[in-house]
């Protein structure tokens, strides 16, 4: 069995959704297929959130009432028959009648998470009128059956695998079951997500669940690239990586993949592979146990980088010092991206603010404490890239002129990593292109 995950632009406009029909139906392999919400859509239902947890209800009522209208045009050109018309529209009904509803009641985190919910709920239900249509035979598996997440928003991997396996042996003769990506159940029991972006995560644990074949990621891109294409002019698509590989680079700022899915197909050894839903037939990036070359792969940025040093002679010989400086980041939940230290001064970066205010009062008795906001990390990727013969040599002179505020050489074999601010970045990665690729 395989996983299949169509992200929001693969499903966003009806054509396109056909074209997931004749996709899912190539080959007879059985299959799960996953999909994001339409394009666009939790973006909106972000904005009606916001605006009822500012009590602007009028703007709320104003902003369903263009989804709604959004998802009627949708359905006339996604279905024709009367029959599905009228199921495609009560579908339609019965979810923009709750939005509805939520208008009149208090607005509470939870009943965020709900609305958030209706994008993944709709698209999959729409699908499933489109397959019905058209004779497909399938079945509908609703994800908030299986795709639970515990008090620290951890999926636990354990219990979907059973929920699931009972799930799909009661159509144990179907091969096309239909899932919502992103949406989960909470240890309390309600709606609740896997954070935007979470799909790619959704079809990597249900492949991690099932022991599928492979779980193949569906977007609108050839595959993982060894630059970022929005930036710099010539890239090219990677044939293979390693799960190390391509964890760090979904971390370190590629867009096509949500950094949390690695590990569970890395764990139960499901092979990922990107494919790109405009060029079916194009071979896309394979992510295996196994690297399919040394030396450089890709360079990857990731924005939104805050740098903080604490400065303290008390550090000088000092032990214990790091671990209650990381004990002030543990206790307000904040991963750490970087860490530099010399012997009177650390550097580490952070990449969710949130608590930074906080992190920055309890870190002041320990020294001297500077911030510095918009910086980005920018990662060199490449199995056993380290041990490469002159590359760092090769890096700092494609570089050069670039202020460089920190290194991260020597953490993993794989990368290498630098912060710089947030304005240099794509000389950086032009640099970059040509330095390490040749790519102008
Ligand atoms: N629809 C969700 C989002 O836009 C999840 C996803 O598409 O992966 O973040
Ligand atoms: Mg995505």
């Amino acid at each position: 069995m395989k996983v299949m995950k169509f992200g929001g632009t693969s499903v966003g406009k009806p054509e396109r959704m056909h074209e997931v029909a004749k996709l899912i139906t190539r080959d007879g392999e059985a299959k799960v297929v996953v999909l994001s919400a339409l394009s666009g859509t939790t973006n909106a239902l972000v904005e009606i959130g916001d605006s009822l947890s500012r009590n602007s209800r009028r703007e709320a009522f104003e902003q369903i009432e263009n989804l709604e209208a959004h998802y009627r045009n949708f359905i006339g050109a996604l279905v024709t028959s009367p029959d599905a018309l009228a199921a495609a529209a009560a579908i339609v009904t019965e979810h923009f009648e709750f939005l509805n509803i939520i208008l009149k009641i208090s607005f509470s985190e939870a009943l965020y998470k709900d609305i958030l919910a209706q994008g993944e709920l709709l698209s999959t239900k729409l699908f499933c009128v489109y397959l019905r249509e058209q004779g497909i035979s399938h079945e509908y598996l609703p994800a908030l059956e299986f795709m639970t997440i515990d008090n620290y928003d951890e999926p636990q991997i354990g219990s979907i695998r059973v929920r699931l396996a009972q799930l799909l042996k009661k159509h144990s003769d179907c091969p096309l079951f239909i899932t919502q990506g992103y949406i989960s159940r909470n240890s309390r029991g309600e709606v609740d997500n896997l954070k935007r972006g979470g799909s790619d995560y959704s079809a990597s644990l249900i492949a991690a669940a099932i022991n599928a074949t492979v779980c193949e990621i569906w977007t609108d891109i050839d595959g993982m690239h060894n630059n970022d294409p929005r930036v710099v002019g010539k890239t090219f698509a990677i044939e293979q990586l390693s799960f190390e590989e391509a964890a760090e680079l979904a971390y370190f700022g590629a867009k096509i993949l949500h950094p949390a899915s690695i590990w569970p197909a890395q764990h139960y050894n499901v092979p990922v592979r990107l494919l790109n839903t405009m060029q079916p037939d194009a071979k896309g990036t394979l992510i295996t146990e196994v690297a399919g070359s040394e030396g450089v792969k890709a360079v990857a940025a990731k924005d939104g980088i805050t740098a903080i040093k604490i400065k303290s002679s008390r550090m000088l010989l000092a032990y214990g010092f790091l671990h209650k400086i990381f004990e002030v980041f543990e206790k307000y939940r904040t991963s750490i991206d970087m860490v530099t230290t010399s012997e009177v001064a650390v550097s580490l970066t952070i990449d969710n603010d949130m608590y930074l205010k906080e992190i920055a009062r309890e870190l002041e008795p320990f020294g001297t404490v500077e911030i510095d906001t918009n910086q980005t990390i920018v990662s060199i990727v490449g199995n056993e890239i380290t041990a490469t013969p002159n590359l760092l040599n090769k890096l700092f002179d494609a570089i050069t002129g670039i202020p460089v505020r920190m290194v991260s050489y020597g953490g993993s074999r794989h990368n290498v990593s630098l912060l710089i601010p947030r304005a240099h970045k794509e000389d950086t990665l032009r640099l970059l292109n040509k330095g390490l690729f040749g790519l102008d």
